[in-house]
């Protein structure tokens, strides 16, 4: 990773322009041309999922000349939740934060993916509500098919495909979200 330009010392996370910038110095930046502080908050905290998990996320606020951009990503090796939420650039950024977190209970409280076993004992994954959501990655083992993390986890496009089979000859729909769009569905499961 490279360095951040302006202070030669934090990784650079940020590009802006032909520059490259680690998120406190690109917050300085944006203060300058914005009129708009970043106001303090925490960088790292836990969150129960709807199974009474504990996850860990790490928080990040940017300011952008499109709003207030505030994300929490899940601290694991592979996967791993994330969610994202931007705010105009005026907004009660204290607010903002509370939203994010609403965000991120509502979207662990459901596990679309659960462990069932065969009369064998041998297990195999389904799907505890006929429904599935996730987010499409960059899988490093075959750049033309994606992962798909799930329940903060993630899967092979096989396995997805494995865990359809069971429904043969039933419909399936698909919608592509934006990352900051929340996730609903029609019924409550
Ligand atoms: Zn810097």
């Amino acid at each position: 990773m490279e360095k951040c330009q302006t202070c030669k010392k934090d990784e650079s996370t940020i590009r802006y322009g032909e520059e490259r910038f680690c998120l406190t110095c690109y917050n300085t930046l944006m203060t300058e041309e914005l009129g708009v502080e970043a106001t303090s908050y925490p960088k790292s905290l836990s969150i129960r999922d709807g199974l009474g998990e504990v996850h860990r996320y790490r928080l990040r606020k940017r300011l952008d000349p499109i709003g207030v951009i505030m994300e929490a990503e899940e601290q694991v090796e592979e996967g791993g939740y994330f969610f994202q939420l931007s705010g105009d650039i005026d907004c009660d950024q204290e607010k903002l934060l509370m939203k994010l977190l609403a965000k991120a209970e509502k979207g662990m409280a459901e596990a679309y993916v659960e462990e069932k076993l065969f009369e064998d004992e041998t297990t195999y994954h389904g799907l505890r509500n006929e429904r599935l959501a996730g987010r499409i990655e960059w899988n490093p083992a075959a750049e033309e098919i994606p992962l798909l993390v799930v329940d903060g986890k993630p899967y092979m496009w096989e396995q997805i495909g494995k865990l359809l089979m069971h429904y043969e000859g039933f419909q399936l729909k698909m919608e592509i979200l934006d990352p900051g769009e929340e996730i609903e569905w029609n019924k409550d499961k």
